[in-house]
């Protein structure tokens, strides 16, 4: 299932990606052209503009980014398809495991010698490991997953 998402809900976008959906981020609003292209590539539009209307357009409920991922999770049944740390925060590439071999010297020397599993963006190419930040949002995920 795929996505799109409007500014007024960007952090959301985030967090699915997070949790391995395919979401695009709009900032400009939801514009016409957004509306039949997400028609043509099958994708759920996310929003807080209550004046949109189609069939593909779902009003978010609430304002709390958390309320609004577990809103997205039941709404469409998704907790049996989430893959986190699948896909790239910030441009929505998918993420390629790697060798460590082929992050030396891509990283900081620390994280080299004291990580194991990285993978990096096809989009962006973007590096990622399980570091602090790493187990923080892994924490997030538990917690969602446990509301759903
Ligand atoms: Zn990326």
């Amino acid at each position: 299932m795929r996505f799109l998402i409007d500014s007024m809900a960007g952090k959301l976008a985030r967090y699915m990606r997070l949790l391995g959906f395919d979401t695009i981020y709009s900032r400009k609003g939801i514009r016409e052209e957004d509306v039949r292209k997400s028609k043509e590539e099958g994708r759920i539009i996310l929003t807080r503009n209550r004046r949109l209307e189609g069939e593909n357009i779902f009003i978010l409920p609430t304002e709390k980014t958390e309320e609004q991922i577990i809103w997205v999770m039941k709404k469409f049944n998704l907790k049996g398809l989430i893959k986190p740390f699948s896909r790239c925060m910030e441009c929505n590439g998918e993420l390629r495991k790697m060798k460590k071999d082929d992050v030396k010297g891509k990283v900081p020397f620390y994280v080299y010698l004291t990580q194991e599993a990285f993978s990096q963006c096809s989009g962006c190419g973007k590096l990622y490991w399980m570091g602090t930040h790493g187990k923080k949002l892994k924490k997030k995920i538990e917690k969602i997953i446990r509301e759903l």
